[in-house]
């Protein structure tokens, strides 16, 4: 009887093994319900999907074609990982008029804009990363930045009768999860890793499960949160996700202002081949896709990056890495997938304009800035997070213009 109850256990951790391999899904996602994507059914012709799979959401056949087969009247995409779990979305035929027209507001009266400052700030910077500190100076903390140039932000998108919503009104989550919820989920995260080299103390062992734990609250747990929010208390037409950028540091024991400067906008794009490993970014790609939100994503964007230019004379940034992908010929405009801009719903559109590490941009945030203490800037500035916010209002505004007339297609993007 004991060789059967082995074999129980055996087969029963074979299935336990199958069914985590099957549910491959990103940190804290649920395995998405593919059923919610049936409203697109013959929405879509080949040329359409295929055109805005390869210019947009993903530049490589080579990491698609895993889990994406595409045929002349539909495309399967791989659902789980056990054999033939398929979900199949038909096309529209081709020689019919496809309906294919989404709408997007075409004036600032009475939009739905959400802007999301990005991070926490705070008593929480520190712990995410994003707090620096030269000397004895005040830190920079790019979630207080960001919340401030929300807040003023929102009151010019206001008095042009616009509907704003902020995502965090304060330096504190949204979430109402903290690190320690994450104990077993970081536990077993580090236990299926096998590291090369391996860890040579336990002491770095633990570092590691904390790294991972906090990460799993100020980002992962947070961004979800903001997300349901969205969903939940706003619906925006457009979200507005502000950042700043900042440079790797030379040293970082030893941390020295930068000289480089510049401005780019993300919109929701470029899955890599690892991402779309998992069952839920398939997903979360494929219902982008078909909602159409890349078309607005894209115009939103490149007024965003000529406004960014205009108000602040920095050059775009360039990527180099195989991470983002160069969309539209507006400089600076990039497809990127980060998790705010593929789950936060509807349009998304993401701001990194200035190095905060830079000489400049840290001098002009210092609070002696106004007194004109540094006589390396030869021309005074606004406070920067006003230049921040008048440039958004003007990267809105002048969206309107050429957005004309009230639907565009949301297929074949422009290469
Ligand atoms: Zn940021």
């Amino acid at each position: 009887m004991v060789w059967v109850l082995n074999l129980l256990k055996l087969i029963s951790f074979f299935c336990l093994f199958v069914s985590l391999v099957q549910a491959k899904v990103s940190s804290l996602a649920d395995r998405p319900d593919w059923s919610e994507l049936n409203e697109f059914q013959k929405k879509w012709t080949k040329e359409q999907f295929e055109s805005t799979l390869r210019n947009l959401y993903c530049p490589r056949e080579s990491w698609w074609k895993p889990w994406i087969d595409l045929d002349e009247n539909h495309v399967r995409i791989k659902k789980a990982n056990e054999k033939d779990a398929w979900y199949k979305l038909n096309f529209a035929d081709s020689d019919t008029e496809v309906p294919n027209e989404v709408s997007f507001p075409t004036s600032l009266k009475k939009m739905k804009i959400a802007l999301d400052p990005g991070h926490l700030g705070g008593a929480f910077s520190e712990m995410e990363g994003r707090h620096f500190s030269i000397g004895n100076d005040k830190p920079v903390k790019e979630g207080d930045l960001t919340l401030e140039v929300a807040l003023k932000t929102k009151v010019l998108l206001e008095a042009e009768g616009a509907e704003v919503f902020v995502t965090r009104n304060v330096g504190e989550p949204v979430t109402e999860k903290r690190e320690w919820d994450f104990m077993v989920e970081a536990e077993s995260w580090i236990s299926q890793r096998s590291l090369n080299p391996p860890f040579t103390s336990s002491a770095e062992r633990e570092k590691m499960i904390r790294k991972r734990r906090e990460m799993l609250f100020y980002r992962v747990s947070e961004i979800y949160a903001r997300s349901t929010l969205l969903q939940e208390r706003f619906q925006p037409d457009l979200t507005i996700c502000i950042h700043l950028n900042a440079a790797p540091w030379r040293d970082p024991d030893n941390p020295q202002l930068v000289e480089r400067n510049d401005y780019h906008v993300l919109v929701n794009g470029c899955y890599m081949g690892g991402e779309l490993a998992y069952e839920n970014q398939r997903f979360e790609m494929l219902k982008r896709l078909l909602n159409g939100w890349g078309k607005f994503e894209q115009k939103s964007a490149e007024s965003m990056a000529l406004a960014f230019s205009e108000v602040t004379k920095l050059p775009a940034f360039v990527y180099k890495g195989p991470n983002a992908l160069k969309i539209g010929k507006v400089d600076g405009v990039w497809a990127r997938n980060l998790l705010a801009n593929r789950i936060y719903p509807g349009p998304v559109i993401f701001l990194e304009p200035y190095v905060a590490n830079s000489v400049e941009v840290y001098h002009r945030l210092r609070p002696e800035y106004d007194k004109e203490t540094n006589k390396s800037i030869n021309r005074l500035l606004p406070p920067l997070t006003d230049e921040y916010a008048q440039a958004i209002l003007l990267g809105i505004k002048s969206m309107f213009q050429e957005l004309q007339p009230s639907t565009i297609s949301s297929g074949n993007l422009p290469p």
